[in-house]
């Protein structure tokens, strides 16, 4: 029997002693990786017993029990007595930080035992303590006469800090939150920095978001490969082999490159969490200039749907990424089911009947060992004999198994006899009746991997204990055994990702579908208008490691946010329209108006659009009550007009006569020369028929969070916030939205066709033949409304939704001012401006 090449951290002796000193099991598990510092930590709570200690210790003081066993691994060995004295510090609670341990542990190594207390408190800042008080008027005095401006100087001033001597022992974090508060008293909130009306002073390279976010932040994305996780894996061919061959005809076929693949299960629409696993997958093979297969992990007939099948190859390739190959794990099932026949005859199979029998043999049930079945020792040829009936349908569903004879003794559950082959009766959607039996995903994948001659099979966490018996199987097999390495699973809080979970949104009608913009799918955060670049940004910002990241909406949208800043052209809008005469003016004034479309980025051109007798504000610039902080509309008040020649001043309103409501501001336009320059900028759109002036939008939807709470729970059907979805009616946008959707559609179509050939050209997809129902790529799956982005100066961020008629966008040339008819407008709202601002638009 052959055992595991290298032990599942999960597994370890120490695991159980470190969570009985106070640690989580994760931490415990990420503490042992070493096997040094697994021993070292198994020495130090056996020799002082911390784990039996009557007064426990805590997960802080048990997290620096692991930091103190990684700084002697490290070091030269010291003495019992040393080594003692530091354990007792932590244990007493007087060395408090990571820190203070490495000081300790540096401290004890270099002075000879016994250890001098007072100055080894001096040197370890044992008794350190500063209030939040102090910490707060320490800053605030190194700020001012440090000469800091403003928040960009916040890295600087945190290091300034943590350099002060007397600050040498302060907790970081703490430090940072108090510099932060200090900035924020002292220099306005990070976003209100920007003075309103100005724009923001960072320009990040304008980018065709649709086509280019494969090369988007390259420089991150290289350091994301080249460290952490993803730099310290294996090179092609490092991975260790049954038999020497292996390795050599691996790299024959492979010519030495890495070979990864996304493997999802066509059981449901991917959602952002995926969007890492394809990030690492397809971009780890192309920064290394190999390949990355989409293979669809077809063996369970009874979930998956054809429509999934599409949708996962479109999304793919609209976050950036190409497959070099689309392949499914049904196209093997022959091969598999032959090698199944060979494993039995290695007499390495058994064969079961009644799932009910295997879960008490392998003693799930019970929390016992696992007993062997009793047809664990069958004879070869019973064993044959049985699976060609199960392979001739002579089982129905769940009278029979084939499983594994693996390692009942061994400690993982993962190699107590797998189950590799269960009869099913459901047509699957490709092999159709051919099949009664199904390999399962512990027989399958390993295997196909195998075959198709992948180096790096990288998958998520929850896979680390399968990846003992996905090597065992390759080795009873004697075949090619590729590497598996596991990352941490990417969350967002505040919303679900569970296929389960949104199918019952959907159905019990919640969201309008898999792509309602109010969920997290890649459909729905498509349609939304959200660009793949920003997606990817935010994936690599985020790094790859083994730990499981958890991260707030809020985090994700600044990453939405600040991706779009420098790429989305910016147009006047109002969302909810007051009317505003300029009495002054006549009827027939026309002025027309040039503005770039981006105050940074000239290479997004400019528009030209009317200034009017007739305009429309927001209503939301308006007020009836002034005050001293108050700098835009009121009575009697002057305002600039963003991009307009001269401010105007409100001389008086209409009001409803039965709601009372202000509908009409009377305005007067001032002469910019001989008025004080306004401290505050609206946007504003002009009546003017001839240009088709305002372009009137029917719907424009604003999606707020769709859970109440920031955790959605087992009941997340009542946490629903039926609130969450806001449509407003009948805003306004200046006409040069036009030729803004015409040129966006015209390049992403242009640049999805050029995508899509060399696509097509570098792939082996050309290979596959016309009646093959395997989904190819094509152009249009690159193209849709939401390509059509913009900035609605002071709003938000909007994208046209899928359900827009443009049909005036059809026309050859120059689109037609004067809305066609039967057209019909909605836009999304994309993201806020600001963080804060997320109730209202
Ligand atoms: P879910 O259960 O969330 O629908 P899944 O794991 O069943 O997801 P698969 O289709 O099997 O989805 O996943 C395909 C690949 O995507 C796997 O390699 C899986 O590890 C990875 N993956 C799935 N969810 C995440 C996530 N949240 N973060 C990172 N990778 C993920
Ligand atoms: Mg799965």
């Amino acid at each position: 029997m052959s055992k595991p090449v290298k032990a599942d951290p999960a597994l370890d002796p120490v695991v159980p002693l470190l969570k009985a000193i106070g640690l989580s099991q994760a931490k415990a598990v990420e503490a042992v990786k070493s096997p040094k510092i697994a021993a070292e930590l198994k020495d130090i709570i056996e020799a002082y017993s911390l784990h039996t200690r009557a007064e426990k210790l805590d997960d802080k003081q048990a997290g620096l029990i692991v930091a103190l066993a990684g700084q002697l691994v490290k070091s030269e060995p010291i003495a019992e007595e040393k080594r003692a004295y530091v354990v007792r510090k932590i244990a007493d609670a007087q060395l408090k930080t990571v820190d203070q341990v490495t000081a300790a542990a540096k401290y004890v190594e270099g002075h000879p035992a016994p250890i001098d207390d007072a100055d080894f408190d001096a040197h370890c800042g044992v008794g350190f303590s500063i209030t939040a008080a102090e910490l707060y008027a320490q800053i605030a005095k190194y700020t001012t006469s440090a000469g800091i401006a403003g928040w960009a100087s916040l890295g600087q001033v945190i290091s300034g800090v943590k350099n002060i001597p007397e600050f040498r022992w302060a907790n970081t974090l703490e430090v940072k939150n108090t510099v932060e508060k200090v900035f924020n008293d002292t220099f306005g909130a990070k976003e209100a920095a920007k003075p309103k009306g100005k724009e923001p002073k960072k320009a990040a390279p304008v980018k065709a978001a649709e086509t280019s976010s494969a090369d988007a932040d390259s420089a991150s994305r290289k350091s994301v490969f080249e460290e952490g996780f993803l730099g310290q894996l294996h090179k092609p061919g490092e991975n260790p082999q049954i038999r020497p061959e292996f390795r050599e005809q691996h790299l024959a076929v492979t010519g030495g490159k890495v070979f990864t693949r996304f493997p999802p299960e066509p059981n449901g629409y991917l959602h952002i969490g995926h969007s890492k696993a394809i990030f690492v997958d397809f971009g780890y093979a192309a920064h290394h200039g190999g390949k990355c297969y989409l293979r669809y992990d077809d063996t369970n007939p009874e979930k998956e749907e054809a429509q999934y099948f599409e949708s996962i190859l479109e999304m793919v390739r609209w976050l950036g990424f190409e497959p070099w190959k689309i392949t499914y794990s049904s196209d093997y099932f022959q091969r598999l089911y032959e090698l199944a026949v060979e494993l039995i005859k290695r007499d390495r199979h058994m064969y079961a009947i009644a799932v009910e029998e295997i879960k008490a043999s392998r003693g799930e049930k019970s929390g016992q060992l696992p007993k062997a079945c009793v047809h664990r020792t069958r004879p070869v040829s019973e064993s044959l004999a049985e699976f060609q009936k199960m392979k001739d349908g002579f089982y129905r569903p769940k009278e029979a198994n084939l499983r594994m004879k693996q390692d009942l003794e061994d400690g993982n559950p993962q190699m107590w006899d797998l189950t590799a082959y269960r009869v099913l009766e459901t047509p699957h959607h490709r092999t159709h009746d051919k099949w009664k039996i199904y390999p399962t995903y512990d027989y399958t994948h390993c295997l196909v991997d195998s075959f198709e001659n992948i180096s790096h099979s990288l998958c998520t966490t929850e896979f680390v204990a399968s990846r003992q018996s996905y090597e065992w199987l390759c080795d009873a097999l004697e075949v090619y055994k590729p590497r598996q390495s596991e990352f941490g699973r990417l969350n967002l809080e505040g919303t679900i990702m569970s296929k389960r979970k949104i199918h019952a949104l959907v159905q019990k009608g919640h969201v309008s579908g898999w792509d309602d913009p109010r969920l997290y799918t890649l459909i729905a955060l498509r349609r939304r208008g959200v660009p793949p670049g920003a997606i990817v940004s935010f994936v690599s910002t985020l790094g790859v490691s083994t730990a499981t990241s958890s991260i707030e909406l809020a985090r994700f949208e600044q990453v939405v946010r600040h991706y779009l800043e420098g790429t989305a052209p910016r147009l006047l809008m109002v969302l909810r329209p007051l009317k505003v005469t300029i009495e002054n003016l006549p009827e027939d004034y026309l002025l027309m108006v040039e503005k770039p479309l981006h105050p940074k980025v000239a290479a997004l051109g400019t528009t030209t659009i009317p200034f009017t007798r007739t305009l429309y504000i927001d209503a939301d610039d308006f007020r009836l009550e002034d005050s001293k902080d108050y700098f835009r509309l009121a009575p009697g008040k002057t305002v600039g007009l963003f991009q307009a020649p001269h401010p105007i001043t409100c001389t008086s309103y209409k009001t409803d006569p039965s709601s009372g409501q202000v509908i009409e501001l009377i305005c007067r336009l001032e002469n910019a020369a001989e008025v004080k320059k306004p401290k505050a900028y609206i946007q504003w759109v002009a009546e003017h028929a001839a240009s088709g002036s305002p372009v009137r939008i029917d719907e424009t939807r604003v999606f707020h969070q769709l859970f109440k709470s920031d955790q959605p729970s087992a009941d997340f059907l009542d946490d629903v916030d039926s609130n969450s979805l806001e449509v407003v009616k009948g805003a306004m946008i200046e006409t040069g939205f036009w030729s803004l959707a015409k040129r966006a559609l015209t390049e992403a179509r242009r640049d999805g066709k050029n995508r899509t050939e060399k696509a097509l050209k570098d792939s082996a997809q050309g290979e596959s033949s016309p009646e093959d129902d395997t989904p190819r790529a094509t152009s249009e799956q690159l193209v849709g409304n939401e390509c059509i982005r913009f900035q609605g100066l002071r709003v938000a961020y909007f994208a046209v939704d899928k359900d827009a008629r443009l049909a005036c966008l059809d026309e050859a040339d120059e689109v037609d001012p004067a809305r066609k008819q039967g057209d019909y407008l909605v836009l999304n709202r994309i993201v806020s401006l600001k963080e804060d601002s997320g109730k209202a638009a």
